[in-house]
């Protein structure tokens, strides 16, 4: 391979010529390398590393653009930062890092371009091309990171065992590569995140979820799950799904297995939708099953109220991983909630009036929540698997004619409150809230159209009913 195509970007040629002007050897490191020899789309961060001061040439870059763009300095990281046509691009100044027990940040001394490498994550992570005049676009890679990406392997540089104890992070960041980039890790290092794997309670909360989202953001979630639950990181980070694992047998009844049921329909709605969201509402909306699950002797294996219980723990859950608490979790909350709604309405004949509850219920995202049901559909059945989508489709036109018709979605009642009051010259008091519920339903039940003359007809008539006097 020419790793000179890699490097055709202006910008290359002018950190070429800024390490010349400051007599430093300038290098591309890391995710860039990689991801051009993996051919994975246009980059958008490019990491440089300076045999010398990385804020030094990032001054001297910016000096030469043709942009002279602003640079962020990160004093306590020595590193600096830029923009240029909207890819980042981050300076450093070769480092050797050493560790201690307690912290994943290490003491960091000026190092060589090999030290440098050396404390890179992954085999595939330390690759680097030469920036310099007269080697520009020589590859270094001294640990067969070729050899990995050409085999698909994640492997530590040095020791994994040292190289995850020294930054536990580390150990997503392998589960999440091999999840993104469809590898394997290899052996060694996958025994040495079992052995290390308690040590990830020193990562803050905000990493660990940047890792969870970007392995949920994947072609295939459930790959990272797995390897998250297989090498014992999962409890520490999510127990609520390893509570969902196993199956149980009381006389001869058993459930199925809660949490591979949950990995593939992770995996199904990743198929379906890039919402990330909508991808954690599919990873948690089981989670109340847990709790639930009973066991009777006439109907089996219950788990009633999980969705309402799930519900509860997806806010409970956000919370403790300092997730935003924001219209995202509630989405979430929402999704989880109603979960089941659609599979009731799919199983018996589908009303309308039940349709229009579902849709005034959902708003918005009632599309969502057909696609979440839809992927819910794990049975191995293919007779089944057809019925239960059929049913599906049949409740999503019966969605589109009731919507069209009816429009109830962010439905608003067609009477205010405030001209109830005016009606019946009322302050503010209970009869305006039952008179504004019995339209509502009215409306849901289908016994009025969705129309502001028909509901006007039935706020006199309950009004009379409630002995209250129109206003002349
Ligand atoms: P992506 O952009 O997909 O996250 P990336 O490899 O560019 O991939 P960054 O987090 O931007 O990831 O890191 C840039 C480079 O810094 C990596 O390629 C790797 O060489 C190094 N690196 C990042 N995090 C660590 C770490 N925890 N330990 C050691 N090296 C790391």
């Amino acid at each position: 391979m020419n790793y000179k195509e890699a490097l055709q970007l202006s910008v290359f040629k002018v950190i070429t010529q800024s390490a010349e002007e400051l007599q430093m050897e300038a290098y591309v490191i890391g995710g860039f390398v990689r991801d051009f020899i993996l051919k994975r789309g246009d980059a958008k961060d490019i990491d440089v590393v300076a045999v010398g001061s990385g804020i030094e040439l990032a001054k001297q870059v910016a000096k030469n653009l043709p942009t002279n763009p602003k640079i962020q300095i990160f004093k306590t990281y020595g590193t600096a930062m830029l923009r240029y046509n909207d890819i980042e691009i981050e300076f450093v100044g070769a480092r050797k890092e050493s560790y201690s027990e307690n912290s994943r940040n290490p003491v960091v001394e000026n190092g060589s371009l090999e030290d440098d490498q050396n404390r890179r994550d992954f085999t595939i992570n330390a690759l680097a091309l030469s920036l310099n005049l007269n080697t520009f676009g020589d590859l270094l890679d001294p640990f067969n990171g070729i050899q990995d990406l050409d085999n698909k392997i994640i492997r530590t540089p040095l020791d994994p065992d040292i190289t995850y104890s020294d930054d536990p992070l580390r150990m997503l960041r392998a589960i999440r590569f091999a999840t993104q980039l469809d590898f394997t890790i290899e052996a060694e290092s996958l025994n040495a995140i079992s052995k290390n794997s308690s040590r990830i309670k020193i990562i803050t909360k905000e990493r660990i979820v940047v890792e969870i989202n970007k392995i949920l953001e994947s072609t295939k979630p459930s790959v990272g799950f797995l390897l998250l639950e297989q090498t014992g990181l999962l409890k520490y980070i999510l127990p609520e799904l390893i509570a969902l694992k196993g199956v149980e047998e009381v006389e001869g009844q058993k459930h199925k297995d809660n949490f591979y049921h949950t990995l593939e329909v992770v995996d199904n709605i990743s198929k379906k939708t890039n919402n990330l969201w909508l991808r954690w509402a599919a990873l948690l909306h089981d989670i109340g099953k847990a709790p639930t699950k009973k066991f009777n002797k006439r109907i089996g294996w219950t788990f009633h109220g999980h969705e309402f219980e799930g519900s509860k723990m997806v806010y409970q859950l956000f919370k403790r991983l300092k997730m935003p608490l924001n219209d995202k979790m509630k989405f979430v909350q929402k999704m989880v909630l109603m979960s089941s709604r659609p599979i009731v309405l799919a199983q018996d004949l589908v009303t309308d009036s039940a349709v229009r509850r579902l849709v005034f219920d959902a708003g918005d995202y009632v599309d969502d929540l057909m696609t979440l049901c839809e992927a819910d559909i794990t049975t191995k059945n293919p007779k089944k698997f057809k019925k239960y989508h059929n049913n599906f489709k049949i409740v999503r036109d019966k969605i589109i004619e009731v919507e069209e018709r009816d429009h109830v979605r962010n439905f608003q009642p067609p009477i205010s409150g405030e001209e109830i009051m005016n009606t019946f010259n009322l302050k503010p008091s209970r009869e305006i809230g039952v008179i504004k519920e019995f339209i509502k339903e009215a409306i849901l039940e289908g016994d009025i159209p969705n129309e502001y003359e028909a509901a006007h007809k039935l706020m006199l008539e309950k009004g009379l009913k409630l002995g209250l006097k129109v206003n002349d």
